[in-house]
């Protein structure tokens, strides 16, 4: 190792130190992405996010995203080079290892905060790499609630509440996805079974049967001792809950 080289994990060690103590985490960005103008302010904003982004997170579960959590937020072209044109066109932001990947940062409005909120849900949930116990309904429908919480909504809105109608009318409303990729309603309708189930059980409820899963226990024995419901009671009131929006 060169001695500049030396002179620079020296620097890199200290900016870690003091990052570890407020449990911060790694923010890389692509170059294109700060404004020439005033990258400084770029990266204040940007961390300021991230920061509060897992602040929220870690307040709303109790849970913590692993300390080698790293973001990083690429430009349209830098997330088409990493995963492909395809992924470029259609992802919003992805969960990979221990790293949360942004396709696109140039805007760090309210929805970005709630994509990076949505990815840090995930993180969190799967700090032991069991995340996958979790039915896809309700793994996403954290990561939704949370993320829609951050950008000021706590329950459907009316445009939402009627969509949510029109699946219940082509009883394409349950059972709640288990498993798979979700489509664009699969997103909307496991947040608002997530809203339905806090409504009527409370969070701690909910998350003490996501502990419980996580945990090993099969999910539905989760949710009958702490919910006092089956999956069939579950689909049941949430389709009675979506009737009387
Ligand atoms: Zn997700």
């Amino acid at each position: 190792m060169t001695r500049p080289a030396l002179a620079a994990a020296a620097l890199a060690v200290t900016l870690a130190a003091g990052a570890a103590g407020a449990a911060e985490v790694a923010v890389t960005w692509d170059a294109d992405l700060a404004p020439p103008a005033d990258p400084a302010a770029y990266e204040r904003q940007l961390r300021a996010i991230v920061s509060d982004s897992r602040a929220r997170v870690v307040a709303a579960l109790g849970m913590e995203p692993g300390p080698l959590l790293s973001v990083q937020i690429h430009s349209r072209a830098g997330y088409q080079r990493r995963f492909g044109a395809e992924a470029a066109h259609l992802d919003a932001a992805r969960f990979v290892g221990e790293v949360v990947h942004v396709n696109g940062g140039a805007r760090l409005d309210d929805r970005f905060a709630g994509l990076v909120v949505h990815e840090m849900v995930h993180a969190a949930l799967d700090a032991r790499g069991t995340a996958a116990a979790l039915p896809r309904w309700l793994d996403e429908g954290l990561a939704e609630r949370l993320s829609w919480s951050r950008r000021g909504q706590g329950s459907p809105a009316p445009n939402q509440v009627a969509e949510l109608r029109q699946a219940l009318e082509r009883k394409e409303l349950v059972p709640l996805p288990g498993t798979g990729e979700l489509s664009r309603l699969g997103y909307l309708r496991s947040w608002a079974a997530v809203v339905f189930l806090e409504g009527k059980v409370g969070r701690e409820r909910v998350l003490a049967t996501v502990r419980a899963t996580l945990g090993g226990e099969p999910f539905e024995r989760a949710l009958r001792r702490e919910c006092a419901m089956s999956p069939e009671e579950l689909d049941g009131g949430f389709q009675a809950w979506v009737g009387g929006l």
